[in-house]
C-alpha cells in the first residue's frame, strides 16, 4: 500500500455513515474507534493484536514467521487470494506455525471503485481458496486500503467474515528504517489496539517487508515495558461473558 493508492480511498460510505478517509486518524483514533470499536480492531485490554497484510510472500512471510517464532508471538495474516495461488506452500506454512488467517480479498483493489457483485465474487473466491489451500476458513476480513463499501459489507455478511481494520500502523510499506516504523506505530498504539504491518511487498516498495521484520524486536521491548501481550484477533476480539 503506498500513499497514492491509499489516497484513492477518499470517502467511506459505511453503514450509512459518511467518513472521511484521510489517513490513519480514521482508523487509529478518530470517530470510528469510538463509534465502532470492534470494526476498528479495539479489543480486550491487556494486549494488542498483531496483523500482517498482503501475503503470502516467498521472501517476506518466512522472515516474519521466523521473527514471530523467536518472540513466541501468534499473529493474524490477512491473505490475498492472488498470492495464495502463487505461493500455496507459504500460505500453508502460516497455519502450520499456529497463526490465524483472515481474508484480504483475491485482488488488491479499492472496493469503492468496484461493483457490489465484483466484491461478492472477489471475496467469495478468496475465502474458498484460502480454506481449500490452508484448511483454515477465514473468520476476519480486512479490505484493501481499509476501504469498505456497502457491497463489501454485504459480501462479508453473506460469507460470514467479520470486517476488522486497525488502530495503529507503521507505514512499513514505505520501506523506511525500523526506528521510523516504530515511531509511527507508537504514535497510535494503545492498550487493546490492533497493529497493521505487511509480510509482503506485492503492493508496496520492493523489500518493504524487511521494515516489518526489523521493527518486531523493538516493538517487543516497548510492549513488555507497558505490560501488554501480543495475540491473534481470535482471542483479541473474543467476546467476554
Ligand atoms: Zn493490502
Amino acid at each position: 500500500m503506498n500513499p497514492r493508492r491509499w489516497a484513492a480511498g477518499v470517502a467511506v460510505p459505511l453503514l450509512g455513515v459518511a467518513l472521511v478517509h484521510g489517513g490513519p486518524a480514521l482508523t487509529a483514533r478518530g470517530p470510528l474507534r469510538r463509534a465502532m470499536p470492534r470494526l476498528s480492531g479495539q479489543g480486550q485490554p491487556g494486549g494488542v493484536a498483531l496483523t500482517f497484510d498482503d501475503g503470502p510472500d516467498p521472501a517476506g512471510t518466512p522472515a516474519v514467521l521466523d521473527a514471530l517464532a523467536r518472540l513466541g508471538w501468534t499473529a493474524t495474516f490477512f491473505l490475498l487470494g492472488s498470492q495464495v495461488d502463487r505461493y500455496p506452500e507459504v500460505a500453508r506454512s502460516i497455519v502450520a506455525a499456529g497463526h490465524e488467517v483472515g481474508v484480504h480479498g483475491y485482488e488488491h483493489h479499492n472496493h469503492l471503485t468496484r461493483s457490489s457483485s465484483w466484491a461478492r465474487r472477489d471475496l467469495g473466491r478468496a475465502c474458498g481458496q484460502i480454506a481449500a489451500v490452508t484448511g483454515s476458513r477465514p473468520r476476519w476480513f480486512r479490505p484493501p486500503y481499509g476501504v469498505l463499501s456497502a457491497g463489501s459489507l454485504r459480501a462479508a455478511a453473506q460469507l460470514d467474515v467479520t470486517p476488522v481494520l486497525w488502530t495503529a500502523w507503521g507505514r512499513d510499506w514505505e520501506g523506511r528504517p525500523a526506528d521510523h516504523v516504530l515511531g509511527h506505530l507508537l504514535r497510535s498504539l494503545d492498550d487493546g489496539g490492533t497493529v497493521l504491518l505487511h509480510d509482503s511487498d506485492c503492493t508496496s516498495r520492493p523489500g518493504a517487508w524487511r521494515s516489518a521484520v526489523e521493527v518486531l524486536p523493538a516493538l517487543a521491548t516497548e510492549l513488555e515495558r507497558r505490560g501488554l501481550a501480543v495475540r491473534p484477533l481470535r482471542s483479541h476480539l473474543a467476546r467476554s461473558g
